[in-house]
């Protein structure tokens, strides 16, 4: 599907500022149901965390996303990732700053010193030409005038593609996956990917943060899903 420059990727009206991508209307329609503020999981409210994160919480603080995984916001990450529309990712970080900015009123947000992306391994990245966290987190820490550090975390494994595996294999499958390239002690991190799904990923990535000393590890993500 071809987009006009200057309108907005989902209604095609004309934006008023271009650069935005989705226009306020549509933007106002991303939002995501109630859910725990640390897991990200369905929840009654969203000020603190659910039952589940009492008893085993997660090893990151917060989780925010944009809105569910299902239409419109589906589609335009379909867009991003399979069919190669990178000019859609700056539209979409920010409508998850948006999001990170109405959860810093509302819930509270640890503060950011660095944001950090999932990386994929070299081949991966090579075949598909871009790596679609890095292209969220780069505009997301411009914007908020923080790091980003695009060598944080190496992907020294090239694992198996997560989605087809169970929980327990996708543990395996990432375990020593990840090496930190940067000292991190004492800073307050955010971890960016385009899905969640498990989370198991972003769990690798931050517990080996905070074994290295990291304040705080924050996860922002497009969508969370099951
Ligand atoms: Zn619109
Ligand atoms: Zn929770």
């Amino acid at each position: 599907m071809l987009t006009i420059p200057g309108t907005c990727w989902l209604c095609r009206m004309p934006l008023a500022r271009p650069g935005w991508g989705v226009c306020s209307r549509c933007a106002k329609h991303l939002q995501p149901s109630p859910h725990c503020p640390q897991c990200g999981l369905p929840a009654a409210h969203s000020r603190l965390p659910c039952g589940r994160c009492l008893q085993k919480p997660p090893p990151w603080q917060r989780l925010v996303y944009i809105s569910d995984y299902a239409a419109p916001l589906s589609g335009l990450v379909h867009r991003l990732k399979f069919q190669r529309q990178t000019a859609l990712a700056a539209s979409l970080a920010r409508l998850l700053l948006i999001n990170v900015l109405r959860e810093k009123r509302t819930v509270g947000l640890p503060p950011v010193d660095s944001i950090i992306s999932v990386p994929l391994h070299r081949r991966r990245a090579w075949r598909r030409g871009f790596n679609q966290s890095a292209l969220l987190a780069k505009p997301l820490a411009r914007w908020l005038g923080c790091r980003y550090e695009a060598h944080a975390i190496s992907r020294i494994r090239e694992t198996a593609v997560q989605h087809r595996l169970s929980a327990r294999l996708r543990r395996r499958n990432l375990k020593n996956a990840f090496r930190l390239e940067l000292p991190v002690r004492g800073l307050h991190i955010v971890i960016v990917d385009d899905v969640v799904t498990t989370g198991s990923t972003v769990a690798q990535i931050a517990r080996l943060l905070l074994q290295h000393g990291a304040a705080t590890v924050q996860v922002w993500c497009l969508c969370r899903t099951l």
